[in-house]
């Protein structure tokens, strides 16, 4: 492999003049199955130097656009509510600046402190897992807890969980009780990505959308690197189609759960590819970049 500079392609602007801030949260330590996440900012960086600085498909060309690339958050080492504090402070930072975060992960808990810094905001949560236990492995921060502890902020009314299969009984019951609206892997399949877009749309309103990608949510076929595969996912043209859908409103995205460890490339590849197109899609769509 050549040698490539240690940050994300094509993000060469300072933060002052850029409008998506792309930033690495290096964290895996309260990981269920396989360690490694903590590798994958390096790891997706690195793949991003695979592609053309022009997007055929959108016309884009990322030299045009203003990003920059934060490098890493100092926080390998801390517990989770202190990693989520140090994340929250920095996505302030740009969310005050009226700039677009794009976090990559790192274990799905470092969502949360992108979140707490976002108002009226509508989260498309994309997981093959629930993540709604309030506790596990008695930590409130666990990556397992990380759509209850948006949930805590964000009205159950204005979050969509796509792409799910995989649930503990009570988590799922819970959830439901509390009004959670989940859409399953298999009803993506079954029903196909654009009906269920075209529902989203008519039911969003004019909010602003957050999307919180767990790439465990794609087919372990296509994304085999992830802390904790499940087989039976959704495609990641489904994932591309609900990011071209609402890019126009988008004001935030993180990738979480890339795991190199147990990666032939392929997985960061996609990641690196998925990161780029929504940020072309964001350029070109939303109105208020
Ligand atoms: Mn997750
Ligand atoms: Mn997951």
């Amino acid at each position: 492999m050549r040698e490539f500079p240690n940050y994300f392609a094509d993000a060469e602007e300072s933060f002052g003049k850029s409008k998506f801030i792309i930033f690495g949260v290096p964290y895996d330590k309260t990981s269920s199955f396989r360690y490694g996440a903590r590798l994958a900012p390096k790891e997706i960086r690195l793949a991003s130097w695979n592609f053309e600085s022009f997007d055929l498909f959108t016309g884009v060309d990322f030299s045009e656009i203003p990003m920059h690339d934060h490098g890493d958050l100092d926080v390998e080492e801390k517990g989770s509510r202190e990693m989520i504090d140090e994340v929250s402070k920095f996505s302030k930072r740009i969310i005050e600046n009226g700039k677009i975060p794009i976090a990559i992960g790192g274990e799905h808990s470092i969502s949360v402190g992108v979140l707490e810094n976002l108002d009226d905001i509508f989260v498309i949560f994309l997981d093959a897992h629930l993540d709604f236990r309030d506790k596990y492995e008695n930590n409130r921060y666990n990556h397992a807890c990380t759509l209850r502890r948006m949930a805590d902020k964000v009205d159950m009314d204005n979050i969509l969980a796509l792409g799910v299969r995989s649930a503990e009984k009570n988590e799922l019951e819970e959830a439901r009780k509390k009004g959670l609206k989940i859409i399953t892997s298999k009803e993506i399949r079954s029903r196909g990505i654009e009906s269920i877009l075209d529902e989203m749309s008519k039911n969003l309103g004019e909010q602003n959308v957050y999307i919180s990608l767990d790439f465990d949510v794609i087919d372990p076929s296509h994304a085999p690197g992830v802390s904790t595969p499940e087989p039976f996912g959704i495609s990641p043209e489904d994932v591309i189609r609900i990011i071209e859908r609402f890019s126009d409103r988008m004001v935030g995205f993180d990738l979480v759960e890339v795991c190199p460890t147990y990666d032939m490339g392929i997985t960061s590849i996609l990641a690196a590819k998925i990161i780029r197109i929504a940020i072309a899609e964001i350029w070109k769509n939303n109105p208020y970049i």
